[in-house]
């Protein structure tokens, strides 16, 4: 049963290009599937979420990760009454416009662009990507998906400016997305905020001792599993903590988002959209409790020593890669040297390396800038 403020798929703004309905999937559903089926999509197993391949095979990938944040989306999403299938497709396409290398990748592309006056932003390459450079159809060029997937692709993490952003102008940047796309940003952190202690927890990064005194919301609940399980093994109890707290912030998430709505007096998807503020939200001290979780995260994990060799190993490679590509542009594929006869040269270089896996850019890069020193 969908809540009267739901996304209804019968009243979807529909595709770019029309197409004839199939027999029993549903518009949204459909995307779901191309989504899944697309070349961008199945890359994302070899992107760094936040530790490499070269770690374990045990840790989150861009790919595991987006499995987690559909999951955990679907469940808010049946509770809320919101429509589970753009959810879905949502969550799968949420992290298809990242580059390689995680963080450290996205913020060295963007110190790329930015020397050559533009800038880098994932939510806007994953545009890109859906409309443009996934091949897949004959009758069309990109993915053709639904006005409320794209909508929600742009809008899920951030509002952009109307004024700043023309090209976005079909998208309502004056409103806010339905409940579906703003529900994404939030589970997006509540799966990574858990994952990535759990991660740094088994790369032996972050400490146990370290964790309860620095994020309060873990130490709540190791002490409620020490007193029930005192016999259980360390690792146990810390995944019993952690599955504590992933499902309090869901509980949390689903609860406060239902009173928000309420109070707001929300009946229809146009009340979300021209509610003044977005309407998903964790309460006051869940809030914060994840606010300082991911502080935790950011001082002692992903800007640790232990992880700083390959932060640095990747901004360089995607560096030098680029300005390889700046000053030899016929070495890049032929297709990509046809984009650049109408769209500026850093722009195509930027789609390009922000479409590689990090096993790809890394073989690029030994073939390109491999003798870069010897030949000066
Ligand atoms: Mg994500």
């Amino acid at each position: 049963m969908l809540a009267s403020y739901a996304v209804r798929v019968e009243e979807s703004r529909g595709r770019l290009r029309d197409e004839p309905q199939h027999p029993y999937r549903d518009a949204f559903q459909r995307d779901r599937d191309r989504v899944i089926h697309s070349r961008a999509f199945r890359r994302l197993e070899n992107k760094t979420q936040v530790f490499t391949r070269r770690h374990s095979d045990h840790f989150r990938n861009r790919l595991t990760h987006t499995i987690e944040v559909a999951q955990i989306s679907r469940t808010i999403a049946a509770q809320l009454g919101l429509n589970e299938d753009l959810v879905e497709a949502l969550a799968l396409v949420h992290d298809i416009g990242h580059p390689p290398f995680g963080h450290a990748g996205e913020k060295a592309l963007d110190a790329a662009m930015r020397a050559h006056g533009g800038y880098f932003d994932h939510n806007l390459h994953a545009l890109r990507i859906v409309e443009h450079f996934e091949q897949r159809y004959a009758g069309f060029p990109g993915l053709n998906l639904t006005f409320e997937v794209r909508e929600g692709i742009i809008k899920h993490s951030r509002d952009y400016n109307a004024a700043e952003h023309p090209e976005l102008s079909e998208y309502l940047l004056d409103q806010r997305p339905p409940l579906e796309a703003q529900l994404i940003d939030l589970t997006d952190e509540i799966a990574y905020n858990t994952a990535d202690l759990d991660d740094g927890f088994e790369a032996r990064i972050l400490k146990l001792g370290e964790i309860r005194e620095r994020v309060g919301i873990f130490a709540r609940f190791y002490r409620e599993v020490e007193t029930k399980y005192p016999q259980a093994p360390e690792k146990l109890k810390f995944n019993e903590a952690l599955k504590s707290i992933l499902n309090h912030l869901v509980t949390d998430l689903i609860e406060n988002t239902r009173a928000r709505v309420e109070s707001a007096k929300v009946a229809t998807l146009d009340d979300v959209r021209r509610h003044p503020e977005r309407l998903a939200r964790l309460s006051a001290d869940a809030e914060r409790e994840r606010a300082e979780t991911k502080k935790f995260l950011y001082d002692c994990l992903y800007f640790s020593t232990p992880l700083m060799p390959e932060k640095e190993r990747a901004e360089e490679v995607i560096r030098e890669l680029f300005e390889f590509w700046m000053a030899h542009p016929d070495e890049l594929p032929r297709s990509y040297q046809e984009f650049a006869k109408s769209d500026p040269l850093p722009r195509v270089i930027c789609d390009y390396v922000a479409g590689m896996t990090d096993n790809y850019i890394l073989a690029q890069h030994k073939k390109f800038c491999g003798t870069k020193k010897a030949t000066g």
